[in-house]
């Protein structure tokens, strides 16, 4: 494109170039021409002059008898008197044979009656020509006028010789170059002395020196221009417009050499600015072009950068997607599995609890017989008042007998709603009231504040209620064989956040870090507990309220379970 815009340039600034350059020869010719015409005019006015001398003279009586009979007295003076006034170079007189009669300067060649001009006047026309006249001058013009006799015949002639350095003497080193050359091709007046008597070689429009080496020389045209390019001298131009003019009347053609350096050094100037003016438009164009070309390629990578990371995008979405289809079915099998599990370490509690449950159950039971016995007796007797307190007694122990066996179903039952907002201490009741045979048995003391105020927490009856089941199980396990065995469970509200703690004086937490890891235990397989699932269900069931669950060992001695949980308002509506 730079090749081609340059191109352009170079032809437009070439074109400029030729237009501005034959604009300026055509007005350079115009002006040339004026002023060769006018340099014509005033040779021939100059030469004029002496035509009419010779025209003067002819009819003078002195002259015409000169030319019949040969000089007499005052003839000399006529002619000196004449040549004198219109600085002619000479006056001659001639016979109609054309014989030298008389002269001014009685010098002339040797055959001038043979000249054609002379011989012209000689048949009654004026002759004119130009030659030299030696010795006189090398260069001269001759104007000859016929003399007539009364009769009207041809008598003689009167030659009137004009010396040409006399002529062009006053306009030498004028400008232009103008120069007159004849038929011939010879330069016989010029304002450059320098060209006088070259000549024009035949079928050449240059002209060389009369002796030695021809100067360099070539022509060439310029539309209808004659351009030619000189090495003739510092006086005459090295380039220069060639113009012509015939001057019929004195028989030669006047010729002038125009300087064009100026002409060509202004179409240059136009033509420069042109492409000054080209290239600096171009070179903004290609800028811009070029800028944006480089936004364009910026864009188009931007684009491509952009749809690329728009697939990686996308194609990370799908595998997003996709992991999170995996993920969430693999959720839906942990939280399955994890209920059966829940479900699982229920069974394997209620297993180990099952020997106190019996017992617990077994005892009012068999209280229960005992004062229905004795009240029958008492009935016998008409003891009404006895009885009535047995059956009193027989009803609390129903009473005690049905909230156990509704804390059995309750444990057992699969919670499978949401975390919902719970009675804590109704659930810690509840789990301290199912081991509390257990405890018994193993001779545990509980330090409990069973008025404390209600506290609300997140979390699911049963599961939570699971959780406390395991913490108290766990501690009074590992009380088991310890001189003191005592249970501390508080739970505290600190803002929103809810903490319950079991605190025991058994041996404290072998491997804390381990408890909560999956059939982790230290118990004995026969134990009927023992499967090391407790804690870890117990940790993804109090997760599962947003909770957490700690284990750590205790300053002195003993382990201290930890439940966090988040703090509700009151379920007072539901309650
Ligand atoms: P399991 O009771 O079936 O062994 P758990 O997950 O409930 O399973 O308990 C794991 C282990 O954590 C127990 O075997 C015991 O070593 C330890 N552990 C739990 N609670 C306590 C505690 N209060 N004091 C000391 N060790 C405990």
């Amino acid at each position: 494109m730079v090749l081609a815009f340059s191109g352009i340039v170079l032809i437009l600034t070439a074109g400029v170039w030729r237009y501005a350059y034959q604009q300026g020869l055509d007005q350079l010719a115009a002006r040339g021409q004026a002023d060769l015409a006018l340099a014509g005019d005033r040779l021939v006015g100059q030469l004029q002059r002496y035509r009419d001398l010779a025209v003067l003279m002819a009819d003078h009586p002195v002259i015409s008898i000169a030319a019949r009979y040969g000089v007499t007295e005052g003839t000399r003076d006529v002619l000196v008197g004449a040549a004198d006034k219109s600085a002619a170079l000479d006056i001659l007189v001639l016979s109609a044979q054309g014989r030298v009669m008389a002269s001014v300067s009685g010098k002339h060649p040797a055959e001038l009656g043979a000249y054609p001009f002379v011989t012209r006047a000689l048949r009654g026309a004026l002759g004119w020509g130009h030659g030299p006249a030696e010795p006189l001058t090398q260069r001269a013009f001759f104007h000859a006028a016929p003399i007539f006799n009364d009769a009207g015949r041809v008598q003689g002639a009167v030659v009137v010789v004009t010396d040409l350095n006399g002529i062009d003497y006053n306009w030498r080193g004028t400008n232009p170059a103008a120069f007159f050359t004849d038929a011939a091709g010879e330069v016989y007046i010029a304002n450059r002395t320098e060209l006088l008597f070259w000549k024009r070689p035949a079928g050449t429009a240059g002209l060389i020196p009369p002796k030695g080496n021809a100067p360099p020389f070539s022509a060439q045209m310029v539309g209808p221009h004659e351009i030619w390019h000189l090495g003739w001298g510092p006086y005459l131009p090295q380039e220069a417009l060639h113009l012509t003019q015939d001057l019929p009347v004195i028989g030669l053609t006047g010729e002038v050499l125009l300087d064009v350096a100026q002409t060509r050094a202004f179409a240059f100037a136009q033509a420069a600015a042109l492409a000054a003016l080209c290239l600096a438009f171009g070179s903004l164009l290609f800028l811009a072009s070029e800028r944006r070309r480089t936004l364009a390629a910026a864009n188009v990578q931007l684009e491509a950068r952009v749809a690329k990371r728009t697939v990686a995008l996308r194609e990370t979405n799908e595998k997003l997607v996709a992991e999170a289809a995996v993920r969430e079915a693999a959720q839906v099998a942990l939280r399955q599995a994890q209920d059966d599990l829940v479900q699982a370490g229920k069974l394997s509690a209620l297993g180990q609890m099952s020997a106190g449950i019996s017992h617990e159950l077994n005892q009012p039971l068999m209280a229960i017989r005992s004062f229905a016995e004795n009240a029958v007796q008492f009935l016998e007797r008409g003891k009404a008042e006895r009885v009535g307190e047995n059956l009193t007694r027989i009803s609390e122990m129903s009473q005690r007998m049905a909230r156990i066996i509704q804390n059995l179903r309750a444990f057992a039952r699969q919670e499978h709603i949401a975390p919902d907002r719970v009675n804590l201490q109704k659930v810690l009741q509840s789990a301290l009231d199912l081991t509390q045979s257990h405890r018994e048995a193993a001779g545990v003391t509980l330090e409990w504040d069973a008025t404390g105020r209600d506290i609300w927490v997140r979390g699911g009856e049963v599961r939570l209620g699971q959780v406390f089941v395991n913490l108290i199980t766990n501690a009074v396990d590992a009380m088991a064989g310890r001189t003191e065995r005592r249970l501390q469970v508080e739970a505290r509200r600190q803002g929103d956040v809810v903490s319950v703690e079991f605190r025991d004086t058994g041996p404290g937490i072998e491997m804390p870090d381990k408890v909560f890891d999956p059939f982790y235990t230290t118990k004995e397989v026969d134990q009927s507990s023992g499967m090391g699932l407790g804690l870890s269900i117990s940790y993804g069931i109090v997760q599962s309220f947003g909770g957490q669950i700690r284990g750590a060992n205790q300053d002195s001695g003993g382990a201290v379970f930890t439940v966090t949980l988040e703090a509700t308002a009151a379920k007072e509506l539901a309650a």
